[in-house]
This record gives structure tokens, sequence and C-alpha cells, in this order.
């Protein structure tokens, strides 16, 4: 059969011609700006013309440093089709890790949100590669800054050449996106997405049993699109010229809640800590949510009182998936087989708040000291990973040999696999409470904490102990207006019935936050350090 290349190229290519009128609704600083796929294909070119004016070649990384909107869109697609690599920075690192991030890299040019410009002014002389960087800015003016050259957007797209062509050389194995993990032990590390991966992720994500990306959808993507390509969202649902709401800086539950109903959004994704606090946002006021055909939830593990809200009180059916960066991200996602559907519900629930099942064109294995563990939703071990949209290395980084072994890339995860395939994530192998040689899952205990009434968020961690070597410590935040109503007494008992009782955490702590990583994760090390120090009080 032909051997046509799978690039980035067609995708956009496809919008323009078959999609032209559809829309990308984007929100920025300025106000919501709409534009059709004609203008974003037209403005797209301008942009891959304008980079190769300023000396970007293929091969070569450009960076972006942005929020969720149309130039962020436009540069997702102007970078690889010109055979460059888009390398999406995430704007939440520390400056120490951006500039890192950058040099490692060896980004050429950066395009950067002005209102995150400042971070950079603290780089100055740091970045050792950038000859060039593009404010995406509304404005006429650009900010006052010491940054030298430093270029407008609108500007620069407004004088280059909108029937640009695209690279016709580029082949399907040439690298499009590069993406650094976030580095929460040691320095990030990189991940290479190729042209081929994108294109065979985008359509994994299309297929009616995964996330059915597809034209009669209103796609808002939350997750950022500085976190493993906004989990592929943008790419898919242009080549499927689906209409796009990007929500833009600083998307608040207020914000997300009115973009749902005023924009009839159907689809959107992203972390469990987005849908708590958008169901906190629905609670306190009256929104339509009616057009909402389904919430994808992916990144940590989704409390199963959240998936019941959303779909017994507000009717919004609830996708469970699972990815990681090294793996673009889909891997598995959780759907009810056809036979699961007239299950009683609790059991549809259990179903439901487990990962799911592996997608099509990728393989996963289980393993332990025994080998192969045994599908009986109860043995665990290590998930592994292989398949076209897998990395198999981390950017010009020595420690990789650690993650991929023998074609596989050793997650870290442990999980049971039940004889119906589904996978359940016990939790991360650090995140493990290792009490007296006896495994506890801090998701386990988390999920049932956050079912309950009065709790708003809840994570555990595990302290050091002198006999049982780990114990798990709760640490819980509380909706507003149940400060000092519920006690520990309490919470533990109603954990009680739940769990084996050395399962039960030897101290509740309440809080008024827990920290999160910078893609929006409860930030177990931070939570841990913070609760060692507590505790030796
Ligand atoms: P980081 O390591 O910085 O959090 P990733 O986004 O690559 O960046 O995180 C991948 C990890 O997130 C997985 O290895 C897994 O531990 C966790 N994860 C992802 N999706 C889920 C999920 N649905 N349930 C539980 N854990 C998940």
């Amino acid at each position: 059969m032909m051997n046509t290349p799978l690039t980035l190229v067609s995708l956009v290519e496809r919008a323009e011609r078959y999609f032209p009128k559809k829309e990308i609704i984007s929100r920025t600083l300025g106000g919501i700006q709409r534009f059709t796929y004609k203008e974003m294909g037209a403005r797209t070119r301008s942009l891959a013309s304008a980079l190769e004016s300023l000396g970007v070649k293929k091969g070569d990384r450009v960076g972006t440093f942005a929020w969720n909107h149309h130039r962020h869109l436009e540069a997702y697609f102007a970078i690889p089709s010109m055979g460059a690599v888009l390398h999406t920075i995430n704007i939440r690192l520390s400056a120490e890790h951006v500039s890192y991030i950058i040099n490692h890299a060896e980004d050429k040019v950066l395009l950067v949100d002005s209102d995150l410009l400042p971070m950079f002014e603290k780089m100055k002389g740091q970045l050792k590669t950038v000859e060039a960087i593009i404010v995406m800015t509304d404005e006429d003016v650009l900010p006052e800054s010491g940054l030298t050259p430093l270029y407008s957007y609108e500007t620069l797209i407004a004088e280059a050449d909108e029937t640009y062509a695209f690279s016709g050389d580029t082949a399907e194995e040439d690298p499009a996106g590069l993406c650094y993990t976030s580095g929460t032990t040691g320095k990030p590390k990189g991940v290479l997405y190729s042209h081929r991966g994108l294109v065979l992720h985008s359509i994994a994500l299309s297929l009616a049993d995964t996330a059915a990306v597809s034209e009669s959808d209103v796609c808002m993507p939350v997750v950022p699109m500085f976190h493993v390509n906004a989990w592929g969202v943008p790419f898919a649902a242009t080549w499927m010229g689906s209409t796009q709401v990007l929500p833009g800086p600083m998307p608040t539950p207020e914000v997300l809640a009115h973009l749902i109903e005023s924009k009839q959004v159907t689809v959107t994704a992203g972390v469990p800590t987005i849908w708590l606090g958008l169901l906190n946002e629905l609670e306190k006021k009256d929104y339509n949510t009616s057009s909402l055909q389904r919430v994808i939830c992916g990144g940590a593990a989704a409390p199963k009182g959240m998936i019941r809200m959303f779909e017994t009180k507000y009717e919004i059916p609830f996708i469970h998936a699972y990815g990681m960066t090294e793996t673009t991200p889909l891997v598995i996602l959780s759907r009810l087989k056809s036979h699961q559907k007239d299950l009683p519900e609790e059991e549809k629930l259990e179903l439901r708040s487990k990962q799911g099942v592996v997608v099509p064109g990728i393989d996963i294995k289980v393993i332990n000291e025994n080998g192969e563990v045994k599908p009986d939703g109860k043995d665990m071990g290590e998930l592994l990973i292989r398949g076209p949209w897998i990395a198999d290395e981390y950017y010009k980084d020595d420690r990789s040999s650690e993650a991929f072994r023998d074609g596989w890339l050793y997650t870290g995860d442990v999980v049971t696999v039940d004889e119906e395939g589904f996978v359940k994530i016990v939790d991360r192998t650090k995140d493990l409470v290792k009490s007296g040689g006896e495994w506890i899952s801090s998701v386990d205990l988390e999920n049932a904490l956050m079912a309950h009434e009065a709790v708003f968020e809840a994570a555990v961690v595990s302290v050091p102990h002198p006999k049982w070597q780990e114990r798990p410590v709760a640490c819980v935040v509380l909706k507003d207006g149940y400060q000092n109503v519920v006690s520990k007494n309490d919470i533990i008992k109603y954990l009680e019935p739940q769990f084996a009782k050395w399962w039960l955490p030897d101290e509740v702590l309440f809080m008024e936050e827990i920290p999160k990583t910078s893609v929006g994760k409860f930030m177990k090390k931070a939570l841990r350090d913070q609760v060692k120090d507590y505790m030796s009080l």
C-alpha cells in the first residue's frame, strides 16, 4: 500500500479546506475573539512564514509560554508544519526550571504571552540559545521590557505571507513536539513527539469508543496546552473540524461554567482538581450545562464522589482516562462495555472510577516479582506500556534507562487489572503507604474521603513510623460552612466501615488548601514534608 507520511500538515490543511466556516472561540485578556478555520489557516501560514524570516529552520526548537488561546493553537500547527519542533513550556514552573528547560531544548525563538513576560526579565542573560522573543498580545504597543529583540505577534504575521506553503519534505518520523515532565523529583525530562505519533494519537482520540472527538463537538480543553499538548485535543479537534473553545488566561471555575453555558460546550478535558472546582461553582450558582455530553478527566485519580455528582446530579457523562507525558498521553480510558450498562448503579460507579481499558493501538503488561499479575482485580503490579505513540527515551538525557527497558515503558504506577481488562491505578510507587510490609493505597483513602459531604479536597500521605515503617495521614480541606463542625473522630468513624482497621489514617489534619503541582495535581512530596514537620512538633 501507499506509504504516505502521517504528518500534522494534513490536519490543518483538512480544517482549512473542509471546515472553513467552523470557529475557534478564544478567550484572551482583551475578551472573546472568534476565528474561522479559514482565518486560522491563513494566520498559521503567516506565522510559519514569519518564523522562517526570523531564521527558524527544519528541526529547530521554538518554545511557547502561553495559556490556551487561538495564537497558541496557530503555533501548534505553524511550528511543526514548517518542519520545526513545537516546544510547549509549563508556565507554572520556577524560573530555574524554565531556564533549564529552554537551554536544554536549545530553543531558538520563544512565543510568550504578554502577562507572562515578567518571568523572562528575571532570566535575562541566562538563555543561551534564544535569538528572538515574540509577544503574543492584542496590543499594538509592545510592553516595556529590557528583553531584545522583542517582536509583536500581530505585527509580525500582518507583514508575513499568508499563502506560505507548509514543508512538503517532512517525514513522519521527524520530531514535531517537545514537552518536559514537571520534574517533581530532579530536573525535568524532555519527551520528543514525532509527527507520526501525534497523528496516530489524534486518530485514537477520535474513536467512538474513546474520547470520540468529532465535527459536531464543541471542544474545550481546560488541560493546559503546555501539559502534554492539552492531551492532544487541539490536534484532533482541528483535524475533525470541531468548534474549539479555548478558555484563555486564569480559567477560574466561574469562567469555565460561563463558557460551557454560553458556548454550548459538548466535551471538555482536565485534571480532577479542575472538576472539583467546577462542581463547587455549580453548587453555588445556577448554570445550564445541558450541552455537555462528556467530561474527560485524567492526570490523577478521579474520586468516586465526584463521578457520582457529575453523573447523577448533573447528568453529565464522565470519562476517566489515564496517561503520561511519555505516552502522548492517551493509553487507558473508561467507558462501560455494552453488557455492563445494566449493572447496579454502585457497580457501574466502581467500574467508572477505574481508569479503564487500554485503547486500540497500545499494548500493556502488568508485572510483579511473580511475573505477570493475575487479572483478578486484586493482584498488584507495575504497569508497562508500549505502542506507536509511546516515547522510547528522554530527550538528550542519560536518565532514560530506568524507564525505558526491553521495548517497554516502565510507568512507576502500581495497578490491578480485572477479568474485563479494566485497569485500576492503585498508586504511584512512591506514594503508596508501606505499613508493616503491606501496602495501603493513598488513592483509595482519598476517594472515600472526597465522597464525604463536608470534604472539598483530601490527600493522604505517608509519615515515617518507628514500628510500622510508614503510616497514613489524611490532609483534609473542608467545604465552606463545615469548619469546626466536622472533627477528626467524625472522619475516622466515617471511614471505619469501608476499610480494614490498619488502613485508617493515624491522623486527620484539617488544612486551608492542599499544595498542587504545576499541572494541578496534589503535590504529595511537599505535603509529606509539611506533615512530617507538623508531626514532629
Ligand atoms: P507528572 O509526572 O509531572 O505528574 P504526567 O502528567 O506525565 O506528569 O503524570 C503522569 C502520571 O499521572 C501517571 O504516571 C500516573 O501516576 C498519574 N495519572 C495520570 N492519569 C491518572 C488517572 N486517571 N488516575 C490516576 N493517576 C493518573
